[in-house]
């Protein structure tokens, strides 16, 4: 069996270029012409279409944010005028989960739609899924750019069951009644639903399962928590990026597991640095800035992701040559000052997974008087000391976060559970500016 979806996916990397330099031509044109957002944006900005000829040009044109949709949603609802098809052309509307701000709507056309479901199909290839695979999707159908997603393990030819964001028990059910084989889910949901299992006797290893994408949250991306997916369910674990303003996934980790394969034909990628918006070298850290580069119901031009990566050029051991992510590791937006130090609250989740496995745990920040306080509530595993629990994590985070928090060990069962994206963060001081 070929071990490849598409052929684009090992062109040389030349080659891949010239593909993208003609269809950021496209891109640039098409926008100007039909979207009147990029054709108002760009007058503004004295840019014409005829000034992008090279790949190197894209930095001539100014990068947009979600906070431009919002606004242009906003003020021209319920698509905005950035959406550069007439309405009776949109077939298929995501919204964003709204884990910022007010959900913003995704319009599709059939060709869009079309292809991202091939790009699933390829994604989902490239991590082994074949047709001989049972695979339960596990991701909410309700607006959410992930739902749709399963239509690419269809195509591909696994069986495909649609239970989406269920209780528990059914979706275990649905796992073990089905001998699923793959499933995708979020990495809060796979260490809940590990946590269900384990409280019901039920053994999570003994299931049929031997791969798990993960997507929604950077849990995957983070090595402890995706060593502890892997562990309590006895399967691989395969980390997948998208948005709701692009395609449900547009890079996934093929079986190397090495970085997640950016489906290039569709997307343009560039890592700048979140400040000064300049281009970073591939292995540094910067903000994901994406344009598409054949969407036509609303094309998305250096469109700033919030999500903090880094890439790697080199072609995979696999023999793709397409560019890898090397995981999500935060978001712009949520990353605070707490006692004047800049963390992302996804470092706490690292702490809490390396420090005592998979427990339930809240932080809240509050401002006592004029000071940043920090708690820490977690339930203690069976059979670890709270006392010990709470010692090594307050240090554990002075050392690696700076900053001193105090730990509540509350009983099990105590705190919330998330079935989709968890709210393991609270911050209950007043807005602060991130600079
Ligand atoms: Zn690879």
């Amino acid at each position: 069996m070929n071990p490849y979806w598409d052929a684009f996916e090992v062109l040389p990397r030349r080659e891949i270029e010239k593909y993208q330099s003609r269809q950021l031509r496209w891109a640039v044109e098409y926008a100007y012409r039909n979207s009147r957002f990029f054709r108002d944006l760009y007058k503004a900005h004295g840019i014409h279409p005829s000034d992008v000829i090279s790949l190197a040009d894209i930095e001539k044109l100014p990068l947009i944010s979600k906070e431009d949709i919002r606004r242009d949603v906003e003020a021209h609802p319920p698509l905005g005028v950035m959406t550069a098809v007439p309405p009776e052309e949109v077939v298929y509307v995501a919204s964003s989960s709204g884990s910022t701000g007010i959900p913003t709507p995704s319009p599709f056309t059939r060709e869009d739609f079309e292809e991202w479901i091939d790009v699933e199909s390829r994604l989902f290839w490239s991590s082994g899924l074949r047709p001989n695979d049972v695979y339960v999707h596990g991701l909410n159908f309700a607006l959410f750019v992930g739902g749709p997603c399963v239509l690419g393990a269809q195509r591909l030819g696994a069986t495909s069951i649609w239970v989406g964001a269920v209780d528990s028990s059914r979706f275990l059910f649905a796992l073990q009644f089905f001998k699923a084989t793959a499933t995708w889910i979020t990495p809060s949901y796979a260490l809940y639903l590990s946590e269900v299992a384990e409280e019901r006797g039920f053994p999570l290893n003994e299931l049929n399962v031997k791969k798990i994408f993960l997507a929604g949250e950077p849990g995957a991306s983070i090595p402890s928590v995706r060593r502890l997916i892997e562990s309590r369910w006895g399967a691989e674990v395969y980390d997948y990026y998208g948005l709701s303003d692009i395609f449900g996934a547009l890079a996934a980790e093929c079986t190397e597991r090495c970085g997640l394969h950016v489906a290039e034909d569709h997307v343009l990628v560039e890592v700048v640095d979140p400040h000064t918006g300049e281009s970073v070298a591939p292995g540094e850290e910067g903000e994901l800035v994406l344009t598409t580069l054949r969407k036509r119901a609303r094309p998305l031009i250096r469109f700033r992701t919030g999500d903090i990566t880094r890439y790697e050029v080199e072609r995979c051991s696999c023999g793709r040559t397409l560019i890898r992510l090397l995981g999500i590791s935060g978001r712009i937006d949520e990353a605070v000052k707490i006692k004047g130090v800049l963390v992302y609250p996804s470092s706490f989740e690292s702490i809490v997974r390396d420090s005592l496995g998979y427990c339930e745990f809240r932080v809240v920040v509050q401002r006592v008087g004029f000071k940043d306080s920090v708690t820490l509530e977690v339930e203690c595993p069976h059979g670890t000391d709270a006392e010990y629990a709470k010692r090594s994590l307050e240090n554990l985070i002075r050392a690696r976060l700076g900053i001193s928090v105090n730990v509540k060990v509350v009983p099990r069962g105590t705190l919330p559970r998330t079935v989709h994206k968890a709210k393991r963060f609270i911050d209950l001081r007043k807005k602060v500016e991130v600079s």
